[in-house]
């Protein structure tokens, strides 16, 4: 029969194993068992519906038998098979997985550093290849008649024929390589070594792992004196088939669970925190649920799909269960377990299921209060998690018209005036001096820019707080919060910051009334919506703010999304009435409004600058500003 060849990123992956320098080998038989564990868990979902399959939870088991004379390991599972197409599908290609993805991702680093991504992530079944020189894969799927067999040496590619097969289940035979000076590839043979691996990488399993093992005993009857011994072999399971979100808390280690959560969810940073739930009531059920320090793949995208698996009497019910993470903490990855949920359903039935909105409520409560203690006792990792997910939960706050405000306001944070450590806004609110009224704040691209805003100068010279807010999403939450306490917000781009004596207040009044026909000129000339005197400069001859529901920041939120006719600021030039430059072009109104225009529209694009805005002609605006050199 002809050999077929493999694709070629495949066969990419195939030479990395077959020549891998890799000293952990042992983890081809992690990478089998696990296969054969998700092709038990898919057939054991079918056996929950359809009483036909035959087989019951207790009769899954995954099988090691070792040929030592043949050299072979046989990897065996009563799972659901694979056709002869799937064999070609599956095995000839590598898999549209999770792992997958990553590869791809990282195919250049793949190349340069073998050993330190085998070593993190999950290789699948190539990874065969590192211990075996030929492989066999006999299956038979569920439902169907016959078998087949799948059959490479490597490099060459591999044949795919009509086989038979008693039972439904693939048998994966790996022909153990020979030993070579300073390597034993003959360990893989022995029960003690295979025993060992499994309790190492596969003991959670929850089907068990058989093998047989040869023991020695005195023969019955033998004399006391001289004993007799035989041997004799016993089916041993080598693994305890607890997961490790059913073991106590004292009994699983860090480490342990730090390798399930980069086995499982691709992850080479151990997360941020570990949440468990053994939860008893109404509905009882156990989780582990894990906080990433690393952005997920393409989170930030709508292609991201949140949710945690589902498991129910041991078996994996649905792999993403969405129903049981609120949109603001999709970012949580991880595993749920309960004994009481109606199973005999079909998993749409089940996305009804009212237990599992108890289970989901209680989880969502449970998220909250971990990132609480979080930021009150681990600051450090709480600003780490916030710079990551921060802006998630500034969303989801602003959705579903708000209700979400509740459980994810005080779990907010921002830098401040005052430098150092970014806080809540009701920490910012206790700590802000007496004579401060309201939470002022800024908004901008970044902190460096929102901290050089003019229209900040007059809070500083008083020592006022002010908060700093440079995501896009940051306004609209404030909208939505409304207040803190009993204090509101202003924007010192737009509000009145009533920062001004009822004396001075009269002043800018009647400065606003004196200087009516100069600044009503500046107002046409510029096109603006107002043109006023200011009471937040100090320094700065002017800035840019903004009257109306729209502000300057929205208005760059709306610009940058796609279509046309966006909302756009009410623009407002507001002047300091102090500055020299005022008076040039008081004077210049009088004697040259030629002149007095192009200082106008000078200042204008100084504070369009300095408040993120484009110039709307900037070659226009260079040759302005020589023209006035
Ligand atoms: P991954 O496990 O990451 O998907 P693998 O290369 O290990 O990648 O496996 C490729 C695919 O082959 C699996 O996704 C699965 O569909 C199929 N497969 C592998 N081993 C078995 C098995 N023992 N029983 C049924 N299907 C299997």
């Amino acid at each position: 029969m002809a050999k077929k060849q493999f694709k070629t990123e495949s066969k990419r992956m195939l030479d990395m194993m077959i020549n891998s320098v890799y000293t952990n080998r042992e983890i081809f038989l992690r990478e089998l068992i696990s296969n054969a564990s998700d092709a038990i868990d898919k057939l054991a979902y079918l056996s929950l519906t359809d009483p036909s399959v035959g087989l019951s939870r207790e009769d899954f088991k995954i099988t090691l038998t070792v040929d030592k004379a043949a050299r072979t390991l046989t990897v065996s599972d009563n799972g659901i098979g694979m056709t002869a197409e799937e064999l070609e599908n599956n095995l000839g290609v590598i898999a549209r997985s999770g792992s997958l993805e990553f590869k791809k991702e990282h195919a250049e680093e793949l190349k340069e550093d073998t050993v330190g991504i085998i070593g993190q992530f999950g290789v699948g079944f190539y990874s065969a290849f590192m211990v075996a020189s030929k492989v066999q894969v006999l299956s038979k799927k569920y439902g169907e008649e016959g078998a087949s067999l799948w059959e490479s040496s490597g490099g060459d590619g591999y044949t795919v024929k009509p086989a038979s097969k008693d039972s439904v289940g693939t048998d994966v035979v790996l022909y153990i390589r020979e030993d070579v000076e300073d390597e034993s590839y003959g360990m893989f043979l022995e029960s003690y070594e295979l025993r060992r691996i499994v309790k190492k990488y596969s003991d959670y399993i929850r089907y068990p792992i058989l093998t047989d093992v040869e023991r020695t005993r005195r023969v019955e009857g033998s004399d006391s004196e001289k004993p007799e011994f035989e041997k004799y072999t016993e089916t041993e399971t080598l693994n305890s088939m607890i997961p490790l979100w059913r073991r106590n808390k004292s009994e699983v280690t860090d480490e342990e669970i730090n390798e399930f959560y980069r086995d499982n969810y691709y992850d080479a940073e151990p997360p941020l925190k570990v949440i468990r739930i053994d939860a008893e009531g109404l509905v009882s059920f156990k989780a582990m649920l894990f906080i990433p320090a690393s952005l997920p793949h393409g989170y930030y995208t709508k292609d991201f799909e949140k949710g945690l698996q589902l498991y129910s009497g041991g078996v994996m019910i649905i792999d993403r269960c969405a129903e049981l993470l609120p949109e603001h903490f999709r970012f949580v990855k991880g595993v749920v377990e309960s004994d009481d949920l109606s199973l005999n359903i079909s998993r749409e039935l089940l996305q009804q299921d009212k237990q599992l909105r108890v289970i989901a409520q209680n989880i969502e409560k449970r998220i909250k209060r971990e990132l609480k203690k979080m930021l009150d006792e681990e600051k450090e990792t709480y600003e780490r998690f916030f710079k990551l997910f921060g802006i998630q939960l500034k969303y989801g706050l602003v959705s579903d018209f708000g209700i979400h405000k509740e459980t994810l306001s005080d779990l907010l944070i921002y830098h401040t005036s005052r430098g150092g450590e970014q806080v809540t806004l009701e920490k910012y609110v206790e700590t802000m001096p007496a004579e401060q009224k309201y939470i002022y704040y800024a908004c901008g691209e970044s902190l460096e820019k929102v901290e050089s805003l003019p229209q900040t100068e007059k809070l500083r010279q008083k020592g006022f707080d002010i908060v700093y807010m440079t995501d896009e999403i940051d306004e609209f939450a404030v909208e939505m919060l409304g207040s803190v306490g009993d204090k509101s917000f202003k924007n010192v781009s737009r509000d009145d910051l009533e920062l001004e004596s009822e004396d001075e207040r009269e002043q800018t009044k009647q400065s606003n009334e004196l200087n009516r026909e100069l600044l009503d000129f500046i107002k046409e000339t510029l096109g603006v919506s107002a043109v006023r005197m200011s009471s937040r400069l100090v320094t700065h001859p002017v800035c840019l703010t903004s009257d109306g529901q729209i502000t300057l920041e929205m208005e760059k939120y709306f610009a940058a999304m796609p279509g046309e006719n966006h909302p756009k600021a009410e623009r407002v030039l507001e002047l300091n009435g102090d500055h020299r430059v005022f008076g040039l072009i008081k004077d210049a109104v009088l004697s040259d409004m030629e002149l007095a225009a192009k200082y106008a529209r000078l200042l204008y694009g100084q504070a369009l600058l300095i408040a993120g805005f484009p110039l709307d002609d900037p070659a226009g605006y260079c040759e302005l500003v020589c023209d006035l050199l």
